[in-house]
């Protein structure tokens, strides 16, 4: 992405993260949080993954009269991104988009709620948020008191069933919800004038896909999908920038993930050896980590094939 303009180096907190680690000569290279202005009006956020991790990507697009943001994160960094947002505008922040309820994505929408933004959603990730959603949020607030504080899980206020526009005749943004993928709500940003998609969760880039609310052979459907799109620039819920080519990455990940592991039930094997047995090569280089670590998403696969079987 050598066009993309670096804007905000380093928030920070992250910044004191660098530096502190800065002195260890093996250390893991911290995945620093970078704000990054995609097209005029368009930006968006890398949250710090390594070695802590600190929340999602986001997004906000500024239309001529409001500002709409894509996923609220966790409470402080919505703060931040709040901050960040007022130096560049004084434009109202009208919207806030959840991709989907995960609390890494959704928690922060109390925030938004108290400077006056409505939050939105795909309607299929309405019950998601009335019980995993709330349930998610309560056992932040106690294990995280000093961030969540007295703060009341904010349910999103506006529902969309497929698809929802916002156009202000300069600036067009298009909310639209596939199917199953990542969890049952799922729903991506489009920005058909500048190419540029901000898929949440439904395609991350290098980064762990949790697949614990997942439908895998759904989530590949979606991708189909979502390839139709011109995409030229993909700023996924998690890890780096990427494009089209990231997009084929995910779904060639879940495809390979569930032929292995059919293959191997049509072998007679364990979960147990399954999960010694899985090889996709190419896995690691994407994420940095074989693709045996990812055991969650081995054990969920299984379980999905196992079921079909039955
Ligand atoms: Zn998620």
């Amino acid at each position: 992405m050598l066009s993309v303009r670096k804007l905000v180096l380093t928030s920070l907190l992250s910044l004191v993260t660098v530096l502190s680690l800065s002195h260890l000569s093996h250390a893991v290279v911290p995945e620093e949080t970078k704000v990054y202005e995609l097209a005029p009006g368009v930006f968006f956020r890398k949250c710090q993954t390594e070695p802590e991790f600190l929340g999602c990507n986001q997004g906000w697009i500024i239309f001529k009269d409001f500002v709409l943001v894509i996923d609220a994160n966790f409470p402080n960094q919505a703060e931040e991104v709040i901050e960040l947002i007022r130096k560049q505008t004084d434009k109202p922040i009208k919207y806030i988009f959840d991709t989907h309820h995960h609390g890494d994505h959704a928690d922060g929408n109390a925030i938004y709620k108290a400077i006056g933004a409505v939050p939105i959603a795909s309607e299929r990730t309405k019950p998601l948020f009335q019980t995993l959603g709330l349930e998610g949020f309560e056992t932040s607030k106690k294990e995280k008191p000093d961030e969540y504080g007295s703060l009341d899980y904010k349910l999103p206020e506006v529902y969309f069933p497929r698809k929802m526009v916002f156009d202000d005749g300069e600036m067009r943004v298009e909310l639209l919800h596939f199917g199953h993928a990542h969890t049952g709500g799922d729903a991506v940003a489009w920005l058909p004038n500048q190419g540029i998609l901000f898929t949440g969760d439904c395609v991350v880039n290098g980064a762990f896909n949790f697949t614990g609310h997942s439908d895998t052979a759904s989530w590949i459907n979606v991708i189909d999908q979502i390839k139709k799109l011109p995409v030229k620039t993909l700023a996924p819920g998690h890890g780096e920038l990427g494009d089209l080519s990231t997009i084929k990455t995910q779904q060639r990940y879940f495809v390979e993930l569930r032929k292995e592991i059919a293959g191997l039930i049509k072998k007679g094997r364990t979960l147990e050896e399954i999960k010694k047995e899985v090889k996709i090569s190419w896995y690691k280089k994407w994420t940095g980590v074989d693709v045996l670590e990812r055991e969650e998403n081995i054990e969920h696969v299984f379980g999905e094939l196992s079921q079909r079987n039955q």
